[in-house]
Parts: structure tokens; C-alpha cells; sequence
């Protein structure tokens, strides 16, 4: 596999973004990778590294529990170099998240949840399952994997740094894993003491409470579905010190920024990146930023793969190959 694919995404000014908000302000458009997500640098490191260590031979299984991304990724490389993948999804998976897992020959596990490795209807908790009974088979668990990290602080970080000719003030990502920001976060916060690292995820996550009193409190409250961020347990990767806020938002709110964005820029936005931009929008009321601030915010993916649910309201028309072939 030749690495060079990975990685080297743009990070482009977006100029309505910096003129809402009177500031420099930068999208880095991670879905530029391969499959056009960040999820393709952490796919390519937990392979290399189960490769290196010989963990993996030729035929085997990888699994992974996945919002979609990872499993993408790990599909990808399974296919390209001659192993097999097992992916457990939740089953509000987009379709176009799982279209392209079929395309690329994985095999698809629907799982209730993605509640952690203690409920039994969770993805990791499946995932790790069918690992244990089923020989030539490897879990790369991204909750737990430190490459998952690794990958964002030996690349992603780096570039952001060199992008922005180090003038980069404030970050921002959506978490799921937390690797994106554990990884870049800590890579930012060696070149900078200033630099300023905020999370974004959905009302009911926990991890925002997590970071704020150490704790994880627990509550009923059902979690707000923006697919890619968001958990009910605690990561095993996570580096608090990499973060220094993490904001939660509400999910209608984050479907009206990305029609929002959209018509501003033509844009279609991932569900997380558009939580990202609701999370910025918080962040400003309570933290002015003026024309001295460099601003960067990481979109994971792109909207194109939410056309059925995120912008499903759009008026998209039907062509007549849609008429004939749907
Ligand atoms: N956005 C999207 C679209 C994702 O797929 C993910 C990964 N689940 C994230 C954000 C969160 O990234 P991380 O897992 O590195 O925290």
C-alpha cells in the first residue's frame, strides 16, 4: 500500500465564515482522503500496525466497530490487500454509509447501539464477541487503539501546523473516539501554549461533563443522533490534557447551520462538521474572537454521505435516470 494516499488534505479559508465571523477562519477538508474521510489516516495506521506486529496473515478478518467511517477505511485497505473485513454498525447507519461497505465487500454487522464494550447490544461489545470465537480474526477497536491517536499526531496535526504558517489559535472537531482531537490536540498544544482545543457533540453525550468534573455521570437522557460524534461511555484513548473545552449541541440547531451553510456557500456539510459550526457559533458568544485569531475547523467528512438523512429535506430533483432505475 503506498502510503503517500493518506493524508496532505487542503485547509482552505472559507471566506463567509471569516467575514460572520471577522476573523481567519479555515476548513481542513478531510474528505479529500481516499474515501473521504479523516477515518482513512486512523484505518491505515491500526492496519500497518497490526501488519508490523504480525497480528494480521494474509485472509483474515478485520474488525471494527464503526459509525461507518472507520469501517470504510478498514474495508478499503481489507480489500486492497488481501484480507477480509467485518464491520458492526448501529442501525441508523446512513444508506450511503452502508452502500459503499457493501461496495468494498465488508461484511456488515447491524448492532442496536454503540453504547461501549458493557452493554451487549453495543457494537464494540459484538465486535470484540466475534473476535473471541473466531479464529483469524482481529479487532482494531479504535476506542482503545493508540494509533488511532497516533495517526492525527503524526499527520493531521502536523499539517495543520505547517497550513496555517503556524498561526493557528483555536481548534475545532467533533468527537466520537476522540482520537481526531486527542491526536491533533496534542500535537498543537507542543507548538503552542496559546492555542485553544474545543470538542463538539450532541446534547446527551457525556463526554463534555466528563471533561468539565472528571466524571461520568450518568443519565437517561437520550443522545441527540448527529452520526460520527457522540458516546455514552468514556474512550479509552482520550487525552484530557490534548482538550480544552468540549461543547455540546442540539441537533435541529445543527441541521438549520448546515442549510444555513449550504446556501451561503453551496456547501454540503457532514453531520459532524455542521456540528461543528453550531459549536463554533456557541463558542463566540461566550468567547470573542477578533481579527488576530486563526481559526481551524476540521470537517471529517462530507455531506453527499447524508443525502438521506441530514439533507433529505433538499428539493433535489429526479432525473430520468432516477426514473427509470429507482
Ligand atoms: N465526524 C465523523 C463523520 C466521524 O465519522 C467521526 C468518527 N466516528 C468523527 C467525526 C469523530 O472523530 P473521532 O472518532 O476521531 O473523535
Amino acid at each position: 500500500m503506498d502510503a503517500s494516499i493518506f493524508g496532505n488534505t487542503p485547509l482552505q479559508q472559507c471566506s463567509y465564515l471569516s467575514e460572520k465571523y471577522q476573523c481567519h477562519i479555515y476548513i481542513k477538508k478531510e474528505y479529500f482522503n481516499p474515501n473521504h474521510t479523516a477515518k482513512d489516516r486512523v484505518a491505515w495506521y491500526m492496519v500497518k500496525d497490526a501488519i508490523t506486529k504480525k497480528l494480521i496473515k494474509p485472509n483474515d478478518t478485520i474488525v471494527e466497530a464503526s459509525s461507518g467511517n472507520t469501517g470504510i477505511g478498514i474495508a478499503y485497505l481489507a480489500k486492497q490487500m488481501g484480507y477480509r473485513s467485518c464491520i458492526f454498525v448501529t442501525r441508523n447507519c446512513s444508506k450511503e454509509k452502508l452502500k459503499s461497505l457493501q461496495a468494498l465487500d465488508a461484511k456488515i454487522v447491524l448492532c442496536e447501539n454503540s453504547n461501549g464494550p458493557l452493554d451487549k447490544n453495543s457494537t464494540q461489545y459484538q465486535a470484540r464477541a466475534f473476535t473471541k470465537i473466531n479464529n483469524n480474526s482481529y479487532y482494531t477497536d479504535q476506542y482503545n487503539n493508540p494509533e488511532n491517536c497516533r495517526a492525527h499526531y503524526e499527520t493531521t496535526g502536523p499539517e495543520i501546523w505547517e497550513q496555517t504558517s503556524r498561526k493557528i489559535t483555536h481548534f475545532f472537531a467533533g468527537i466520537g473516539t476522540t482520537g481526531t482531537i486527542s491526536g491533533i490536540g496534542k500535537y498543537l498544544k507542543e507548538k503552542t501554549q496559546y492555542i485553544k482545543v474545543v470538542g463538539v457533540e450532541p446534547k446527551g453525550s457525556i463526554l463534555a461533563q466528563y471533561k468539565a468534573t472528571g466524571r461520568v455521570i450518568k443519565s437517561d437522557t437520550e443522545m441527540e443522533k448527529i452520526e460520527g460524534i457522540g458516546r455514552k461511555f468514556v474512550p479509552g484513548i482520550i487525552n484530557l490534557k490534548a482538550i480544552d473545552q468540549i461543547i455540546q449541541v442540539e441537533r435541529t440547531r445543527t441541521i438549520q447551520t448546515a442549510m444555513d451553510y449550504y446556501q451561503h456557500t453551496g456547501m454540503l456539510a457532514g453531520f459532524s462538521s455542521a456540528a461543528v459550526l453550531t459549536g463554533l457559533e456557541d463558542y463566540c458568544i461566550d468567547n470573542p474572537v477578533d481579527s488576530r485569531d486563526h481559526i481551524v475547523l476540521l470537517f471529517a467528512d462530507y455531506g453527499d454521505r447524508y443525502l438521506n438523512s441530514l439533507y433529505h429535506t433538499l428539493n433535489i430533483k429526479k432525473t430520468a435516470y432516477d426514473e427509470k432505475f429507482s
